[in-house]
């Protein structure tokens, strides 16, 4: 494009130039007819200025000799200055008639009778004595010659005059022919050069058109149409350069529309393709009233093989499974490959059950062991099947029950799982869960129930464990255990944790007032425990509503703490340090190292209510709570068993030196409402001191 412009401005500077080369040459004779006139004038001032300047000197030196007669005459000047005047400014003045005209002889004779005069009155003044009348009439006839003289010398002037007059007239007359002249060619050349200017633009124009047309017809996507220019010169080349550039386009074109549909390792047609070809199978299939079906493979581990052998074996492992596809399919049938690990395959006229089989053998052909670089790798394969007719309505939706039933096969350490509709609604579920947790945050829909926490040995209640519920609108009651994991997984679970502490411990206040000081045990997740914001959070709330720290335990479970420790450690130490009691929650439910555990500024062990509700049953589980108990007053800790559902247990319970119960033989999780009435009639019960007695 630069190229091209410049080559335009080049173009258009060789035209100004060329104007002006034809301007000078054309005012070339008007050049040489002002030298004409130039000479001329030269000529003319240095004949006449000259003769101007004589005629003004005779002029001059006739007055001063005729002055130096009156002088002599009234005795103001001397003889002899008379005479040596007198004989100089003659000859001066003839000299200077010389110059004037020497052909001029009516002056010349005039100024012989002027010098006769001259020398007459001279004369008569030295003649003694002086004749007066004689000197006076010589004197008359200088001032008349003298007269006569200036009167020639005026029509010399005046004849000059007229000549130069005639001369500056001839020169304006020149002149002007010549400024006519000059404009009538300047306007013929302006004419010339605008219209030859205008053609040769239109010359560039025409194909600069045909550029621009091209351009919009490449912006349309028109790749194909060619440019025809027939000039070598840059627009020609930019007309070639713009057909190059078209190939180049449409190859380019061609090969993103390739990348755009097929996967550039196997061959195969990629998610967006496929989606198209199971859109068409879905129509096709319920024109034809046949069947098909969709089946998800997913190569397990396969990021850890790239992770390990590098990407280059990881490429080749999928070149593998694809040839092994491939061999493994009939022609009818797709392929596709719609993520790094994941392989869909369309297989026509199919139901669940024979796609089952095929997919069954199909795995155990993928499942040999690939041999690449002297490596032996064998592939772990997992597979969800669907249907149509029967399932989904679109492809969109086909592929997400695909996709939930690869999951479950996953979640079943099965090879193939056929799509379950019941796993749709509860994936429907989890979804509006997720969707609506941050509305329930804000709108009440969620509750706290508080569960009493007593002393195994007196029965004293000495906290509650707050335990979140929510009464979704369309959903009805949820548990925690439906939501909680849900919000852990969704990055939602901070929002409830804040919302439960605050709810928690302003009813600890609440209670305080009541005079009901006990503890107030909160669960936190794994989550929780890398937000580094949250000690301050809670403290911030402890000293809003007045509650003393020690009244505030936290729970937590083992895997929580034990993933990661180092963080988990310092935000639990931080707690700790402010006067926040800890508990492990669930204990035994993980392998734990106890040497771990034992870094933990815990101040609770609670027994998981799996081991305690069957442990009069199950000598395994007596094993462990007694163990967990032992192990917990090794270690300096409260324990407490949850899940009490009996008096046997907590008698039991009782005998192995648990510290505290909890647990429905004491109470559900109540609202505050019937907390306060369970309260009441529990407090009736006789108690030998305070519960908390915080300081
Ligand atoms: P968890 O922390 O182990 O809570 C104890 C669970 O055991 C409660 O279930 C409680 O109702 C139940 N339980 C207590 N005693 C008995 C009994 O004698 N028999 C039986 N069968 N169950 C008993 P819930 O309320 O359904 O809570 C389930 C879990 O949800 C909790 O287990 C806890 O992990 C989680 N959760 C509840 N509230 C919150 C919360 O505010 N934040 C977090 N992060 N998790 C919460
Ligand atoms: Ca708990
Ligand atoms: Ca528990």
């Amino acid at each position: 494009m630069k190229k091209w412009l410049s080559s335009i401005s080049n173009k258009m500077f060789l035209g100004y130039a060329a104007i002006l080369t034809t301007t000078l040459i054309t005012s070339f004779p008007l050049i040489s007819t002002n030298n004409e006139v130039e000479n001329k004038v030269r000529t003319f001032v240095q004949q006449t200025l000259p003769k101007l300047g004589t005629i003004r000197s005779i002029s001059s030196d006739l007055k001063q000799l005729e002055l130096n007669a009156y002088s002599l005459y009234g005795y103001t000047m001397s003889s002899s200055e008379y005479n040596a005047q007198s004989t100089m400014k003659t000859e001066a003045i003839r000299r200077e008639l010389e110059q004037i005209s020497s052909d001029n002889t009516i002056l010349n004779q005039y100024f012989n009778t002027f010098a006769i005069h001259l020398a007459d009155i001279h004369k008569t003044m030295t003649l003694k004595p002086v004749n007066w009348d004689v000197a006076r009439k010589h004197l008359v006839d200088l001032s008349t010659t003298s007269d006569a003289m200036l009167k020639q010398i005026d029509h010399l002037t005046e004849t000059l005059a007229i000549s130069a007059q005639k001369n500056s007239d001839s020169i304006i007359n020149k002149m002007s022919i010549a400024a006519n002249l000059l404009f009538i060619l300047v306007a013929i050349i302006f004419a010339v050069a605008i219209t030859a200017y205008i053609f040769s633009c239109k010359k560039i124009a025409r194909p600069i058109k045909e550029l621009s047309l091209a351009a919009s017809r490449i912006a349309k996507g028109d790749f194909k149409t060619g440019i025809i220019i027939n000039s070598t010169d840059e627009i020609g080349q930019l007309a070639e350069t713009f057909n190059h550039m078209q190939v180049g386009i449409t190859k380019r074109e061609e090969r993103i529309l390739k990348h755009a549909h097929y996967d550039y390792l196997t061959g195969f047609a990629n998610s967006v393709l496929m989606t198209d070809r199971v859109t068409s199978a879905i129509s096709q299939t319920n024109r034809v009233y046949s069947k098909f079906s969709l089946i998800l493979l997913n190569l397990k581990y396969f990021e850890d093989i790239n992770n390990a052998f590098g990407h280059a074996h990881g490429d080749a492992v999928i070149k593998e499974v694809a040839k092994r596809i491939l061999n493994h399919v009939r022609d009818s049938d797709s392929i596709a490959r719609i993520n790094s690990d994941k392989f869909l395959i369309l297989l026509e006229d199919s139901n669940d059950v024979s796609a089952a089989h095929y997919t069954s053998a199909l795995i155990k052909r993928l499942s040999e062991s690939i041999e690449i670089d002297a490596t032996s790798i064998t592939l772990s394969v997992c597979s969800g099947i669907v249907s149509y007719p029967g399932n989904g309505s679109d492809a969109v939706d086909l592929l997400r029950q695909a996709h939930l039933a690869m999951d479950q096969a996953k979640q079943s350490f099965s090879e193939v799982a056929v799509f379950d509709s019941s796993s749709d609604h509860c994936h429907i579920r989890q979804l509006s869960i997720i969707r609506d947790l941050r509305k329930a945050v804000e709108s009440e829909q969620l509750i706290l129930h508080y569960q009493p926490k007593v002393d195994a040995k007196n029965n004293k209640l000495f906290g509650v464990e707050a335990l979140i519920r929510w009464v979704h609108p369309e959903l009805g009651f949820m548990p925690p255990d439906e939501f909680i994991p849900i919000a852990e997984r969704s990055g939602n679970i901070s929002l409830i944790t804040y919302w439960v502490l605050k709810k928690a411990i302003k009813q600890c206040r609440s209670w305080n007032g009541q005079n009901i000081k006990i503890k107030m045990s909160v669960n936190l997740s794994a989550i929780d425990l890398l937000d580094k914001a949250l000690p301050e959070y809670i403290l911030s709330l402890l000293n809003e509503h007045q509650v003393h720290p020690s009244q505030l335990v936290l729970e937590i479970t083992e895997s929580t703490v034990l993933r990661d420790t180092d963080l988990a450690l310092q935000l639990l130490n931080e707690l700790k340090d402010a006067g926040i009691n800890l508990s492990i929650d669930d204990y035994g439910t993980d392998f734990s190292s106890l040497a771990k555990l034992r870094e933990l500024p815990v101040h609770e062990l609670k027994i998981d209510k799996s081991f305690v509700m069957n442990m009069l049953d199950n000598e395994n589980d007596t094993v462990i709570v007694k163990s967990t108990i032992d192990l917990g007053h090794n270690m300096g800790l409260r324990v407490t068993a949850e899940g009490v559902e009996d008096q046997a247990t907590l008698t039991l319970l009782n005998e192995l030196g648990c510290d505290e119960i909890q647990g429905y033989y004491i109470s559900k999780p109540l609202s505050t409402s019937d907390f306060s009435i369970w309260v009441n009639s529990y407090n009736q019960e006789p108690r030998d001191q305070e519960a908390v007695s915080p300081s």
